[in-house]
């Protein structure tokens, strides 16, 4: 009946030209976004659950529009990558967490790294490799303080040229995360093909764990990263049972809630000057 009415065709188009303007209007706005100092970087801790220790922390792009109020991620970074604004929201971010990388490391607060998140289709462009160099050199900071997490919205494509890219950062000593693995494009052939230094088991596994089959697949993943010599994390992690588990079969490198939520400079930096002393 709604069908036949019109009502449910209505509603749809409706919709659509909703979510159409919404998308328009975020894409006008987010060109704006780094002048007008709308954006900022979260801090999420990765821990090495044998060595009680936090290793590295993810950067987490967040973008506080003045009426829109907070955008997730999930929705401005699909947009962003829809065209080149993409590669200005990296380069600030890259930018951004290496300045503050330096200015940790000129704290004196201990040699744990910071991973940023890129596209794949953008760690081949030219200007990226010489972009790392140049701001590594600027702000003075060890290679070994930033990580790349490869995400993948699109495939990889261009199988050689990212493979030399790989291997150039590699080089100048800034190890490559695979990030979401197991899950859309990033997938067990890329494991064959790219010399990651570390993998990121994907958050669904890890949500999944209640599971025997998923268990096993998890289980499996854990197996293969590490087989290939890879260094695994466990993204995610919410609960005990999942921390006990993923701990279990020899996975103890975690990050998620049950840790912590993504947190702002100050609380880092309170973290590793009060709790972690001595
Ligand atoms: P991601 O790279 O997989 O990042 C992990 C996401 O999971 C983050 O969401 C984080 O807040 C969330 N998370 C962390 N622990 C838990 C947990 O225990 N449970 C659950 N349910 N979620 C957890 P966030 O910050 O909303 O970011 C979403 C995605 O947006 C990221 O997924 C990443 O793909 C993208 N993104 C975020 N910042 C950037 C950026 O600077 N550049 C690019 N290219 N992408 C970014
Ligand atoms: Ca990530
Ligand atoms: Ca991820
Ligand atoms: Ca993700």
């Amino acid at each position: 009946l709604a069908k036949e009415s019109g009502i449910g065709f209505q509603s749809y188009e409706l919709g659509m030209a909703k979510s159409l303007s919404r998308k328009l209007l975020l894409e006008q706005y987010l060109h704006k976004a780094i002048e007008k100092n709308e954006l900022y970087l979260v801090y999420q801790p990765i821990v090495d659950v044998y060595g009680k220790r936090v290793i590295g922390v993810e950067a987490l792009l967040r973008w506080q529009h003045p009426i829109l109020g907070a955008i997730t991620p999930g929705e401005f970074i699909e947009i962003a990558e829809e065209s080149d604004l993409i590669i200005k929201l990296s380069n600030w971010v890259l930018e951004t967490a290496s300045r503050q990388r330096k200015i940790w490391a000129d704290m004196n607060l201990p040699p744990f790294y910071v991973s940023i998140n890129v596209p794949a289709r953008q760690i081949n462009l030219k200007s990226f490799l010489e972009g790392i160099k140049e701001t590594l050199a600027r702000h003075q900071l060890p290679a070994n303080l930033l990580k790349i997490e490869i995400t993948e919205r699109t495939a990889m494509t261009n199988i050689q040229k990212t493979l030399t890219t790989i291997k150039e950062l590699q080089d100048i000593g800034v190890d490559i995360i695979l990030d979401d693995f197991g899950v859309g494009y990033s997938s067990i052939s890329y494991l064959v093909q790219y010399p990651f230094n570390t993998i990121k088991i994907d958050k669904s596994f890890i949500e999944g764990l209640d599971n025997k089959n998923q268990r096993s697949v998890c289980r499996t993943l854990v197996a293969m990263g590490r087989n290939l010599g890879m260094n695994v994390v466990a993204e995610g992690v919410e609960e005990l049972e999942q921390y006990q588990f993923l701990c279990s079969i020899g996975c103890h490198n975690m990050q998620g809630y049950y840790f912590s939520r993504p947190t702002s400079v100050e609380l880092v930096e309170t973290f590793f000057t009060s709790d972690q002393k001595g």
